[in-house]
């Protein structure tokens, strides 16, 4: 397994990102591998770490002023083994192959989880829509499908939204697909209701990520009612964690963006999270500007020297991590404990550095790994995609029953592996034991291709 782990680091040594998503995985199915020594022979390993086909292409694009940009776009197609190729679309300037292979790597075992006949896939470009008009974003996502088309389709690879993705730049996407195959497809995910969308998907990950709480909750009797919790972000994973937490009875008192975090001590109820809705979805500005509306909460700005993320120092008693990647270090973890915290549930991918989840799995809080407690977002795209395929739309109800369904079966999947491999409580260990063992028997079903 080490060899596996430099071999990756010398090939491609800045990716690390990537590096710390594999390192993570391998380290927690070794069980599997000793007790399935063919798994060796047929280097499963060295196969599940190699994208079946990795994209980069160039996204050239007009601004408003007559001026050409040019971003990189990719698709990283890690896996098909149990499904077409399934995961969403970053468009933030810190996006590299690095971010996406880890993403694309993730995914696989992410959608395994779900039992939904879907693959693994990534894709994204360093493209920063922030500050952009409607009609520069509109001939981006031209310029970036007007490649990405011929790569992709709805029994191949379907891409869904991410970080900077979401329903307007879904809207353009599928429309230029749409135009260059002449053919409407359940193509993307994440579509507006009006042409091929599923009720209950922009929810979907955020309330998935509150569902799976609730289940870590119940195994020590206890429910969110009542508490207090800190949410990072502001984006669509972190509004929906949002409002599930208020339905269910629990108080939110933090929400970010990359600029800054607001402490908001009365709790932050359905009224003013409208007008969080409404300051990042229609006017796209800044969290900062909760505290113009309501002056009681406090906004503390970013600073990227200090070494901690002042949003986790607050006493609570659950974390929803909502924003990006290694947003929590050891330092963070450590304080979070100590601040009274007992369960954190990652609604972003990966947002927990290494020696944090280390913390967190050796104070043996309740920690819901992202590829466990943030699936119900592609589980109901992979919904989506069913719908389209029998060209019907269930009701929000029926998407919502089996989205609770699904988060309770992911979350019991997690406590059985962990437990048949004598780890039990371990959620990361039983996510990612669970996810591996589906997609390599799969892999094993389908001969060496
Ligand atoms: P959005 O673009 O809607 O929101 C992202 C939020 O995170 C924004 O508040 C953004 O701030 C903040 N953010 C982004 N990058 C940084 C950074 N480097 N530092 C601090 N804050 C940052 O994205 P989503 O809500 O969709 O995604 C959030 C996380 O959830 C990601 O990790 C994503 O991979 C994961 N996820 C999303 C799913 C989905 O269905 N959307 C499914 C599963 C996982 P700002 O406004 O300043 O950019």
């Amino acid at each position: 397994m080490e060899q596996i782990v430099s071999r990756i680091v010398q090939r491609d040594p800045e990716q690390k990102e990537f590096h710390q998503a594999v390192h993570e995985v391998l380290e927690t199915v070794r069980p599997v591998l000793e007790r399935n020594p063919e798994f060796r022979k047929q280097a499963v390993l060295e196969r599940v770490v190699e994208p079946e086909r990795v994209l980069m292409f160039r996204v050239p694009w007009m601004d408003d002023q007559g001026q050409v940009h040019v971003n990189r776009g990719f698709r990283v197609e890690m896996n098909s083994a149990i499904g077409p190729y399934k995961g969403g679309l970053r468009f933030h300037p810190s996006v590299s192959l690095s971010i996406i292979k880890f993403l694309a790597f993730e995914q696989v075992f992410k959608n395994s989880l779900t039992t939904l006949h879907m693959g693994g896939g990534k894709g994204g470009s360093d493209f920063d829509p922030k500050g952009r008009s409607d009609a520069e974003v509109m001939r981006f996502c031209q310029a970036f499908m007007a490649e990405l088309f011929r790569h992709i389709g709805p029994n191949t690879d379907v891409p869904a939204g991410d970080i900077g993705v979401g329903g307007r730049e879904i809207g353009y996407l599928f429309g230029m697909y749409k135009k260059l195959r002449n053919e409407f497809t359940g193509v993307l995910t994440g579509k507006s209701l009006a042409w091929g969308g599923s009720l209950i998907r922009p929810e979907a990950t955020g309330y998935g990520v509150v569902y799976f709480a609730a289940e870590m909750l119940a195994t020590r009797g206890d429910r969110l009612e009542g508490k207090n919790c800190l949410v990072s972000g502001s984006g669509n994973v972190a509004q929906f964690t949002t409002e599930k937490i208020l339905e269910m009875g629990g108080r939110v008192l933090t929400l970010s963006d990359s600029s800054g975090y607001i402490f908001d001590e009365e709790g932050i109820d359905h009224e003013k999270l409208n007008h969080v809705k409404e300051i990042k979805n229609i006017r796209r500005g800044r969290i900062r500007e909760y505290c113009q509306r309501y002056p009681a909460a406090v906004y503390v700005e970013a600073d990227p020297d200090l070494e901690y993320n002042p949003l986790w120092t607050h006493r609570a008693d659950c974390a929803f991590p909502s924003a990006t990647q290694n947003e929590i270090n050891a330092r963070d973890a450590q304080t979070m404990v100590e601040n009274g915290v007992f369960l954190v549930c990652e609604g972003a991918n990966m947002p927990s550095a290494p020696s944090a989840v280390e913390v967190f799995v050796e104070q043996k809080i309740l920690y819901g790994p992202g590829k466990a407690a943030n699936a119900g977002g592609v589980a109901v795209s992979g919904l989506e995609m069913a719908q389209n395929s029998m060209r019907l739309n269930w009701p929000r109800a029926e998407v919502d029953e089996r989205l609770q369904q699904i988060m309770k079966c992911i979350h019991k999947t997690c406590v059985d592996a962990s437990a048949e491999y004598g780890m039990e409580g371990n959620y990361v260990a039983g996510a990612n034991i669970a996810g591996f063992v589906n997609v390599v028997n799969a892999m094993l079903d389908q001969g060496l291709v």
